[in-house]
């Protein structure tokens, strides 16, 4: 019998289609093994890995210290609840909010969970110390927002593959276009508004970096408002866009933080709001939380996270990699790329349709040279690979990128 090469995708695969629920569109290839900044099918062909799982893997897949830390604790305790003291909350809760530099953290565990913390804390707040009547807090949003997928969260966002046929939806937000200081100081002018959240960079409407100084433009106003700032950095922070925070840029520091993703380095769900004292303990004793929010095996591995991320300099690394890879990038001549933008190592370049061919085709032939991406919204490729990659394999990737064009281009 001949033996299809690629059957064991194809059943992986078929298997996804039929027991699943059909809420993805993945790019065909099922992944087996990854190690660094790559990543092998089931065939075991070797791809570069340019999606770090949306800036989840930015220590790179399994990294070894962070691998350690979690089988090691994994053989010790993993869950206790909340219900009791444990002996490694304490520990993380102090590494990092000294690694943050603020008072307070709040662990919970997908980064949608940490953007409704951080809208409760908000909401709470105005009300025991903002002095807003009961029910009345109003939140300022951007269009083109990503926070998550809960109902509440889709109730701020302004994609209707997002919202649409999942009303009724959450009252109580207010929304404005990014990058967009007039409307800000107009919407702040309504006495009921309590916070503004924004992404420092929006990642999955597909790279969008505001101008410079809207963020510190952006804070200043909130702070004449007594209105708190709130940023997004579950895809932003954690080193991937050069600085340990997409605020840094900046010198913004948010009255809360949202971080996840890479704050486990791609190992499992850990996400954290952070804050000081006046902020963060309006929230009261069973007035929130989660089972696992600040179990041992997450504190123990976000320390490890986070260490990595101090000792192997990625951020640094995601700032001069991120250079040279745009620089790269835009000296490929081809008239299906509209724009290459980004910021460190998130960046993504516009493809113009031709010849009926678009981004989706592109990452296909990506993916059979070598690399892989996806589409977002269509038209645009994000490049985020993790950050341990070398100068070395930018070059070579780049080269796939522009040959996949090349030859998507020539037909
Ligand atoms: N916030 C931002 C900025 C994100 O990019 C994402 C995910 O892409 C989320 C929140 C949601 O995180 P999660 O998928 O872990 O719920």
């Amino acid at each position: 019998m001949v033996v299809d090469e690629l059957t064991k995708s194809k059943e992986f695969m078929a298997m996804e289609d039929k027991y699943g629920a059909h809420n993805y569109h993945p790019l065909p290839v099922v992944l087996a093994k990854g190690e660094g900044v790559f990543l092998w099918d089931v065939e075991g062909k070797k791809y570069f890995d340019f999606l770090s799982a949306y800036s989840a893997v930015n220590q790179g897949h399994c990294h070894p210290k962070i691998i350690n830390t979690l089988t090691e604790q994994a053989k010790t305790l993993t869950l206790t609840s909340r219900a009791f003291y444990n002996d490694a909350l304490g520990p993380y809760e102090k590494y990092i909010t000294e690694f943050f530099g603020y008072d307070k953290v709040l662990p919970m565990n997908s980064g949608a969970e940490a953007d409704e913390t951080a809208l409760k804390l908000c909401r709470k707040w105005a009300y025991n110390k903002k002095g807003i009547a009961e029910n009345e807090a109003k939140i300022i949003v951007c269009d083109g927002n990503f926070h998550g997928r809960t109902i509440t969260i889709v109730s701020m966002s302004t994609d209707p593959d997002s919202y649409k046929g999942f009303g009724p939806f959450t009252p109580g937000f207010i929304q404005i276009p990014y990058n967009d200081l007039a409307a800000l100081e107009k919407a702040l002018e309504d006495p009921t508004v309590a916070g503004f959240l924004v992404e420092p960079i929006q990642g999955e409407a597909g790279v969008f970096v505001p101008d410079e100084g809207y963020l510190a433009k952006a804070y200043n106003m909130c702070k004449a408002k007594n209105v708190l700032f709130i940023a997004d950095e579950v895809q932003t922070g954690i080193a991937r866009t050069g600085k340990l925070l997409a605020c840094d840029h900046e010198n913004v520091r948010p009255d809360v933080l949202i971080l996840g993703k890479a704050l486990s380095g791609g190992v499992m769900p850990i996400s954290a709001v952070l804050a000081d004292n006046d902020i963060m303990l309006v929230i009261k004793p069973g007035e929130h939380g989660s089972t696992f929010g600040g179990n041992p095996l997450a504190c123990k591995v976000a320390i490890s996270a986070l260490e990595v991320v101090k000792e192997e300099k990625l951020a640094e690394r995601a700032e001069n990699l991120g250079e040279i890879f745009r620089t790269e990038l835009r000296k490929i001549e081809s008239d299906m790329i509209e724009l290459v933008r980004g910021k460190g190592l998130l960046n993504a370049i516009v493809i113009k349709p031709k010849n009926g061919k678009e981004a989706w085709d592109v990452c296909l032939k990506m993916r059979d040279n070598g690399l892989l991406a996806k589409p977002t919204h269509g038209h645009i490729i994000r490049f985020a690979p993790p950050l341990v990659i070398t100068e070395d394999q930018i070059h070579e990737a780049v080269a796939i990128i522009k040959k996949s064009i090349d030859e998507i281009s020539n037909g």
